[in-house]
């Protein structure tokens, strides 16, 4: 096992990693941005380096800096979190030539993953079913004209190296593709410094659904169950569950089954989670492979009782998925998570800003993942997470009454959240009875803005 590793991330989920880390009795290493000085997870890493300003590109994306720091401080392997490098495939082969361990995927298996359209086509070799789209990135309008008249309308562009729901346009009818299709280029070439862009057929109000992987590097592949996203608000999610109210156990089986067999031929290793859309039909398309620890992780950890970033450090250090899971996965009760973010409930924008007052919530089956602190600022130069809410009950409902007690004990002064928001949707009809998709948001926005 690793005797120190570094934490190439900051907020919550850099914290989420210490407390891995020292439950497996390893030392952890702290980077930084200089507004990032006063940050929980410099105080409670073991050591801690700056390595630049506030600007991630000359910080927290700074492959060179990053690297010295593990090696001035002797660190043996880096956990990358979620977002920044976490899916760099660059930063995982720069590890490697250094003698230091990525925890994550093998830079291949990541590089082959960001590209959207070549994971859909291994997917689609392996029997998971895929939407009908285009292999290759789109040239020209005319070639987008003519993909899209011969699956039909609505399509969807997609940046082929997305993320965040940056690159993604809808188009309805043929005349509006050349422009959307202009402006999903310079979206994902300014956001992704890849232009490319294709397109798949559009679900009208699919349900979001996601399988969480575990594969260590001696061949073997668990699958622990999914998680329902469809809680969204422009293409990002705001609210998880686990597990999904509208997988049956055949349905879960059967997927359980194609991934495994999936993952296994692809050589997938570490954590991962596989992204499908359900249509109306319950059947499920896969879209994409994140190829890291997502922000939703906790929700499996709770219905699984698996601490995934243990299993990730775990993995990286070479043990295998017997030992580490040591037994069959078995799933307990309901899980959700709020994300806090810092944002105006009405209009979704960013609210950074000074945390005046806080109270976090607890008591029985209540989890809050988060860095902030009274008097604690949430900076503007990154995402608007404040804190993750999860509360896990026996079934959903208590759950969902969990939840709605959780919020009302979470309070924030100082900034804009979403609580309010996601204490309307705990009190919904729609949202207790489990009819979810992903319009549900936009659709609900108005009545719930009324009261
Ligand atoms: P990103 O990597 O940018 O997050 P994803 O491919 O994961 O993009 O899609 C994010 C969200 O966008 C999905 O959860 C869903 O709400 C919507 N979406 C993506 N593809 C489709 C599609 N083909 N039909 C309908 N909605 C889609």
């Amino acid at each position: 096992m690793f005797q120190k590793i570094l934490i190439a991330n900051r907020g919550e989920i850099a914290l989420r990693v210490i407390c891995a880390a020292k439950d497996l009795g390893i030392k952890t290493v702290a980077v930084y941005s200089e507004p990032d000085r006063h940050s929980l997870h410099v105080r409670f890493a073991d050591e801690a380096v700056c390595i630049g300003p506030a600007r991630s590109a000359r910080s927290y994306l700074d492959i060179p800096s990053v690297i010295s720091a593990a090696e001035i401080t002797n660190a043996e392997a880096i956990h990358p979190g979620y977002g920044f490098l976490s899916e760099n495939d660059r930063f995982a082969e720069v590890c490697r030539a250094s003698g230091i361990k990525f925890i994550g995927p093998p830079p291949d298996v990541t590089r082959m993953m960001g590209l959207k359209q070549k994971a859909r086509q291994v997917m689609k070799d392996a029997g998971v079913p895929v939407l009908p789209g285009s292999q290759e990135a789109l040239t020209s309008a005319e070639e987008a004209l003519e993909f899209a008249a011969s699956i039909g309308y609505p399509v969807i562009l997609k940046a082929a190296a997305g993320g965040g729901g940056r690159g993604m346009r809808v188009v309805e009818r043929a005349e509006d593709l050349p422009a959307l299709l202009a402006q999903a280029q310079s979206e994902a070439g300014a956001a992704f410094s890849v232009p490319d862009i294709y397109l798949e057929k559009y679900i009208g109000a699919p349900r979001h659904i996601e399988f969480q992987v575990l594969a260590d590097e001696h061949g073997n592949v668990e699958v622990l169950g999914e998680r329902e996203c469809s809680i969204q608000r422009r293409h990002q999610k705001l609210i998880e569950e686990a597990p999904s109210p509208a997988v049956t156990p055949e349905l879960r089986a059967d997927t359980i089954a194609a991934l495994k067999t999936a993952l296994k031929a692809i050589g997938y290793q570490n954590a991962g989670t596989v992204e499908f859309l359900m249509d109306e039909h319950g059947k499920l398309y896969f879209i994409e492979v994140n190829a890291r620890i997502q922000v939703e992780h906790p929700v499996t950890e709770m219905i699984t009782g698996v601490d995934l970033v243990k299993a990730q450090i775990r993995i990286a250090a070479g043990e295998s998925l017997p030992s580490i899971l040591g037994g069959p996965i078995e799933i307990r009760g309901h899980a959700i998570e709020c994300r806090i973010n810092a944002e105006h409930p009405r209009t979704f924008a960013p609210c950074p800003g000074k945390i005046t007052g806080l109270n976090l919530p607890g008591g029985i089956g209540v989890r809050v993942d988060t860095a902030v602190y009274t008097d604690g600022v949430i900076p503007p130069y990154y995402d608007s997470l404040v804190a993750k809410l999860i509360v896990h009950g026996a079934n959903r409902a208590e759950a969902i009454a969990r939840m709605k007690r959780a919020l009302d004990m979470f309070v924030v002064e100082g900034i804009y959240t979403s609580i309010p928001l996601q204490k309307k949707i705990m009190h919904d009809g729609d949202f207790a009875s489990g009819a979810l998709d992903t319009t549900y948001i936009a659709r609900k926005l108005p009545e719930f803005l009324k009261s």
